[in-house]
């Protein structure tokens, strides 16, 4: 911004180019309301793909849900009209408390997002501080490599007091719709199985207190490279995988998703990682469970072919990405996809 301040003065706000103009030029301002109108009519075409299934031209249905960080946004998932939630990040209950959120302040959020979605799924992706995410009453120590560092999982499966109280949260909040829970940061089927023990527990705790509550669907994230290799060995201890893909890219490249100087090199389309995902929705299908991708990628339309074409079959994107998405997906045939890519 100009230092002087740009107060009554005109200005257009580019949000697509990270772009501002303070007392443009006609040629600009003309450039500008031409782009405006397009989008508009690009989002009022989009309103009428609401309600439509997202089915390709070929018959192949796929669920489009949408990631979600906080209770607030389920609107926003509703008006975009996603069919679940994909991600709930519960990371918000931690940020914005002042000490450890108590089981009945986690329970009346998910309950809140249970009831508001209805019936439709709603994927809650369990802790994942650390890294890029911290807490100071954590009092995690200061680390030389934080996003390959005590987090998310690693916390969970060490301080399980802080895990057990998230967990009966979830489950009591299993029985006001309908809920999954997920696990970030896995890297080996030793901590799906711990994670499993603690479950037992906490379903055994609330059985002695008579607490209702329903069998939810146990997924993890497929989110490290370690995950990626062995997901036909992990595939045969959960429900379903949710391909974590901005932390999938960051390890696979071993190139920091926070470091803005490395955006030249972090190539999202790497064949390393698409080769990843391909692995991992093939392990799955093979062990008779679902895949879905969570990450970034999820929502890239350029990639929406590609991933129908590996058999993806859950997509979760920002709300605002569902109609985008959910028009290439009419618009695909998946199987003349796949034969133009053999020839
Ligand atoms: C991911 O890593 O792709 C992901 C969905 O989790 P987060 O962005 O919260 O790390
Ligand atoms: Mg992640």
């Amino acid at each position: 911004f100009p230092e002087e301040g740009v107060d009554g003065q005109f200005g257009i706000v580019d949000g697509f180019d990270a772009k501002f103009f303070v007392e443009p030029d006609e040629d600009t301002k003309a450039k500008y309301r031409k782009l405006k109108e397009e989008n508009e009519q690009k989002k009022r075409l989009l309103q009428e793909l609401k309600g439509k299934e997202n089915i390709t031209k070929d018959g192949t249905k796929i669920n489009l849900y949408a990631n979600i960080g906080g209770v607030s946004d389920v609107a926003n998932v509703l008006a975009n009209d996603a069919g679940g939630i994909g991600l709930f990040r519960s990371e918000f209950l931690y940020l914005e408390s002042e000490d450890y959120p108590t089981e009945e302040a986690q329970f009346a959020a998910y309950k809140t997002v249970a009831e508001n979605m209805a019936g439709k799924k709603v994927i809650i992706r369990t802790l994942d501080i650390g890294a890029d995410k911290q807490v100071g009453y954590f009092g995690l120590e200061k680390e030389e490599n934080p996003a390959m560092g005590y987090r998310a999982i690693r916390i969970c499966l060490d301080r399980t007091e802080i895990f057990k109280t998230q967990l009966r949260a979830i489950y009591r909040a299993s029985y006001y719709g309908t809920i999954a829970i997920m696990f970030p940061m896995i890297i080996s089927v030793n901590e799906v199985k711990k994670i499993k023990e603690i479950i037992a527990e906490v379903k055994a705790g609330l059985d002695a207190d008579g607490i209702p509550y329903k069998d939810v669907e146990l997924g993890i994230m497929i989110e490290t490279p370690a995950a990626a290799t062995i997901s036909d060995l992990l595939a045969k201890e959960v429900d379903f995988f949710s391909i974590g893909t901005n932390d999938l890219t960051q390890y696979t490249l071993a190139i920091d998703r926070q470091n803005t100087k490395l955006e030249a090199f972090y190539d999202a389309h790497h064949p390393a990682v698409l080769k990843m995902i391909e692995m991992t929705i093939a392990n799955a299908h093979k062990a008779g469970i679902w895949a879905g991708i969570c990450g970034e990628l999820g929502a890239d339309t350029q990639l929406t072919k590609e991933f129908l074409a590996m058999g993806v079959d859950e997509l979760s994107v920002s709300p605002a990405k569902i109609l985008p998405v959910r028009k290439v997906i009419l618009e695909t045939d998946v199987e003349a996809y796949r034969r133009r890519k053999q020839e």
